[in-house]
């Protein structure tokens, strides 16, 4: 027997280990795990070779608990090791800088067992004890057996064992008794072990059989030796995918389609994504693109190893070029880790750039469910913007899925302005919009879908790109200025627009959360009578600040809506000769008036003109002071009696509250009011 004291430079290895990884206790088992499928791995490898004789048909790891002895252990048929090779990888540990680096890392397990290739060591995290029993492969090997109790004394002697491998006992400390239920180990090897090259074994399948568990003779495998990834492709049907899609996520959907990556240069990289089918919304996704390395699993949480986007699709990832026992930081700034990263994403975009290419018909199909998916990636990777502005569809209000070019070259001769810009027409709603549409469908013009939450930012972001090219929602003005052609109506002076103004101003809604802006256009007399629009920039500041969440300015701002009175219309004609009838003559005096003391004012200013302001005499600018009072009070008079006539004509009324029950805004008392009027006026 030889007893000696592990190689740490660090005084006493284990409390740290214990004190710092207080997280993640469960990754002992992986390690524990991998270590003896490596191990029979070799073993196989030797006996390819021809440099071992033995069997190996039967290789398998074991997992066993002992519930009275409280202890776990982790058996393997492979190499095994001497004496010599326990002193050289048990006993020896490199060990420096060790807490500057553990206070760093201290919540990140991972980390520290990578660094310090503490694989083994992590099973101290539970045992109070921790022994090897081992045999090697080399002929005439003496069995040894290890043990170590958590201090760095070890104790290490010659064993009675016949069978090729190695024990790993764990004896089970009282803190960490959890790791004696077979629900928790179970737990732990599907979630680490499910997908290991060598069959992991844990005890017997069991079945109910009058209300009790009972074991058969069969193994209980946990693992599945060859997942489809570790497969060819061409060895693999559709239904294969799906069945394996279904061993990683048993409650998912079934997926819209997969990729399959296999690349050896210049890293190494297999796995298969799905792209699931994904709601209207980004929602924190409960199954995760599982990241493994050589079959052993490391994390499902591959942020920073692959674009955000990407972490919407499913699947798994195998790579030993990730360095996988190190911290996110350190992952994110690997040049592998980037590597693989923009490969991906530029597989991804092949997939789909393939798949519209190839079967358009079934890609229309999915896009409604690929679509967020793919606008998120426009957004925030430039490469794969580049490459899907090739795939990315625009659809219309009938349905109908055209290509950026293709919509161009369908909108191009209606929808440009007269300044040249091609003008979008998108609506977020085709229910609520629906008058809007239809308006700007019977001009002649296209108008598109983009009912998303990622809708805005997708616009801003096209004309970002394309000077050239805007967006406008169809509500955001009135069909025929929804697009500047050359202007041949005559549009009203600003005199005639405050003759009126105030009689509609009068009608609007008040204390709603909106205000309103009265507008004149001649829409013709078939055009709607009023109709209300949004003014499409003030609309996106407001809808990008409720993305962003929290108060802004533009989010705080009431909403400010167009109230469009068309001019032309023989029911607004009508309020027009109602006004001349009753106010005519007083508004004449009125204007005459305002009229009088207009010129009078234009008269002392060209007597100011070319003069300084201190060699303007006192009377002069007294005089100008009086009349600008006695107009400005004028102006306002004028406004009050239109203001009280347009308070008291129902027609009025009538049509802003039809305008606003087309937007569907008329509700409750106002819309309870409406009614009752509109049965008078029908009487
Ligand atoms: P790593 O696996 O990263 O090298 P570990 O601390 O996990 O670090 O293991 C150290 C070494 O001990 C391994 O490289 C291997 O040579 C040896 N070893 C560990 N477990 C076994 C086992 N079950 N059978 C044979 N050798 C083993």
């Amino acid at each position: 027997m030889q007893k000696g004291k592990i190689g740490v430079t660090s005084d006493n290895l284990f409390p740290i280990i214990k004190k710092f990884l207080y997280s993640d206790h469960d990754i002992f088992l992986r390690e524990i795990v991998s270590n003896a499928v490596d191990a029979t791995q070799k073993l196989r490898t030797l006996a390819a070779k021809g440099e071992y004789s033995g069997d190996i048909s039967n290789a398998k790891v074991s997992v066993k608990i002992d519930k009275e002895a409280k202890t776990l252990t982790v058996s393997d048929n492979g190499i095994g090791m001497t004496a010599e090779e326990v002193e050289k990888f048990i006993n020896q540990i490199a060990f420096s800088g060790a807490e500057e680096f553990l206070e760093k890392y201290k919540t990140d397990a991972n980390a520290i067992i990578g660094h310090f290739g503490l694989g083994f060591y992590s099973s101290f995290m539970v045992s109070s004890k921790v022994e090897i029993i081992s045999k090697s492969y080399r002929e005439g090997a003496t069995a040894i057996r290890w043990e170590c109790d958590g201090s760095p004394e070890y104790m290490l002697e010659d064993f009675q064992r016949d069978e090729v491998g190695t024990d790993i006992v764990m004896y089970i400390n009282p803190d960490s008794e959890e790791f004696l239920e077979k629900s928790r180990i179970t737990e732990m090897l599907n979630k680490y072990c499910k997908f290991l090259p060598i069959p992991v074994v844990f005890g017997k399948k069991t079945s109910w059989k009058d209300g009790k568990e009972v074991e058969s003779d069969e193994d209980n495998q946990i693992n599945d030796v060859a997942p489809a990834w570790t497969k060819k492709p061409v060895d693999l049907t559709e239904e294969d995918y799906t069945k394996f899609y279904h061993q990683l996520y048993p409650m998912a959907e079934d997926p819209l389609f997969n990729i399959h990556l296999n690349v050896d240069y210049p890293f190494n990289l297999t796995g298969i994504l799905y792209f699931p089918k994904l709601k209207n919304t980004i929602e924190v996704q409960k199954n995760k693109i599982q990241l493994y390395s050589n079959q052993v699993f490391v994390t499902d949480s591959v942020e920073g190893i692959v674009p955000e986007f990407l972490t919407l699709l499913h699947g798994v990832l195998d790579s030993p070029d990730i360095p996988l026992n190190v911290s996110r930081s350190y992952l994110q700034n690997d040049s592998n880790v980037r590597k693989i990263s923009s490969h991906i994403t530029k597989k991804v975009a092949d997939r789909l750039q393939q798949l519209f290419t190839e079967k358009r018909e079934d890609f229309e199909a999915k896009w409604d469910d690929l679509r967020l998916f793919i606008e998120y990636g426009m957004l925030t990777e430039d490469k794969f913007y580049d490459k899907a502005e090739k795939f990315f569809l625009f659809k219309n209000t009938d349905d109908k899925y055209f290509t950026l070019e293709e919509y161009e070259t369908l909108i191009k001769s209606e929808q440009t302005d007269k300044e040249k810009n091609l003008i979008y027409l998108y609506t977020s709603n085709a229910e609520e919009q629906f008058s809007f549409v239809q308006a700007a469908k019977n001009k002649g013009y296209d108008v598109l879908v983009m009912n998303n939450v990622l809708s805005t930012p997708l616009i801003n972001k096209f004309e970002q790109k394309f000077t050239n090219k805007r967006f406008v929602r169809v509500d955001s003005d009135v069909a025929e200025h929804l697009i500047a052609k050359e202007n041949t109506a005559k549009e009203l002076s600003w005199e005639e627009r405050d003759a009126l103004s105030p009689i509609f101003k009068a009608v609007c809604p008040e204390n709603k959360g909106y205000g309103f802006n009265v507008d004149f256009k001649d829409l013709g007399p078939n055009g709607n009578p009023m109709v209300i629009t949004r003014n499409e920039f003030m609309r996106r500041m407001k809808d990008m600040s409720q993305m962003q969440g929290g108060m802004s300015f533009y989010g705080d701002l009431p909403e400010n809506l167009n109230l469009v009175v068309n001019t032309s219309h023989p029911l607004v004609k009508q309020i027009f000769e109602e006004r001349d009838a009753l106010l005519g003559e007083e508004l004449e005096k009125v204007n005459t008036e305002i009229a009088a003391k207009e010129s009078e004012k234009e008269k002392l200013d060209k007597k100011k003109k070319d003069k300084k302001e201190e060699e303007i005499p006192a009377e002069v600018k007294e005089k100008t002071e009086e009349l600008d009072n006695a107009i400005s009070s004028l102006m306002e008079q004028r406004k009050e009696k239109l203001s009280s006539f347009g308070k008291e004509n129902k027609l009025a009324k009538q049509l802003v509250d039809l305008a606003l029950l087309a937007n569907g805004m008329l509700k409750g008392e106002d819309l309870d009011k409406f009614v009752k009027r509109s049965f008078e006026l029908i009487k």
